[in-house]
């Protein structure tokens, strides 16, 4: 590239960056994000029963192999490994009306029903005693998965962030909070496709209970207010395409439809 060249490209970003700020003048919101030098990626939340203000999302983390007969269905052996965390990027997190648009690069669908905690408050080191008065409230969720690439990274040994930390791989419903519906620590869990029952299970099969998996989690984070935890799916997973309609229901907080859109 010749020096004229470069001049020209620095003009033409410059008059680019001329052209989005009087874009962003006009815009009445320009005053919140006068500090960022570009928009500033939206927040992400989640509806909350009972109110109209929502629950604003900071991180996403997930319990791995959390009940016992999954674990085995995944190849696993409870008695000798512990269920394990990951992380989904806080965008994953959509609202179940939205549907779920089948993810690209994928050939293997896969649903993981689970229950979804919500933190309002949180540290480090919490004892499983106290874990629960951080606890805004719960909610039904979906750990969708790419399995394909899941299996690929596994038999290479990779990490599998692409197979769980997908755009908008964590559909999820409203959370109820704890002020009002208690907690929810025991109780069925299910889930099916296309009316037909797939997953039945109940929450006393965690391995890790809600205050052990906040706990444990704690040693490895510093908790805050935010963060949410998905605790982990039930045996029985499988395969979904496009059309199929998914619904995910928990004793206590309710059930969510979700399509594969
Ligand atoms: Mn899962």
């Amino acid at each position: 590239m010749s020096n004229n060249d470069n001049i020209d490209r620095r003009r033409f970003l410059a008059g680019g960056a001329a052209a989005a700020t009087a874009a962003c003048l006009s815009d009445t919101a320009a005053a919140q994000t006068s500090d960022y030098v570009i928009d500033a990626p939206q927040a992400v939340s989640m509806e909350v029963v009972g109110t109209d203000r929502r629950f604003p999302v900071r991180r996403v983390y997930c319990l791995g192999r959390n009940y016992r007969a999954h674990a085995i269905e995944s190849g696993d052996d409870p008695d000798v490994n512990p269920p394990f965390f990951f992380i989904k990027p806080r965008d994953a997190v959509i609202d179940y009306r939205d549907g779920f648009p089948y993810p690209p690069m994928t050939e293997a669908l896969r649903y993981e029903g689970e229950l979804v905690v919500a933190l309002k408050s949180g540290g480090s080191n919490i004892d499983p005693a106290d874990a629960l008065e951080h606890v805004y409230g719960y909610g039904v969720g979906l750990d969708m998965t790419r399995q394909d690439l899941q299996q690929v990274a596994q038999s290479l040994s990779r990490p599998w962030a692409i197979s769980k930390s997908f755009d908008k791989s964590a559909p999820c419903g409203p959370l109820h909070p704890v002020e009002t519906h208690g907690h929810a620590v025991s109780g069925r869990i299910w889930l099916s496709v296309n009316g037909v029952v797939r997953q039945d299970s109940d929450l006393d099969f965690q391995r890790w209970s809600v205050p052990e998996g906040i706990s444990i989690l704690s040693q490895y984070y510093e908790l805050t207010a935010g963060d949410i935890i998905m605790t982990g799916t039930p045996e029985n997973i499988g395969l979904v395409t496009k059309g199929d309609v998914m619904n995910i229901g928990i004793d206590g907080l309710g059930e969510i439809e979700v399509r594969v859109t």
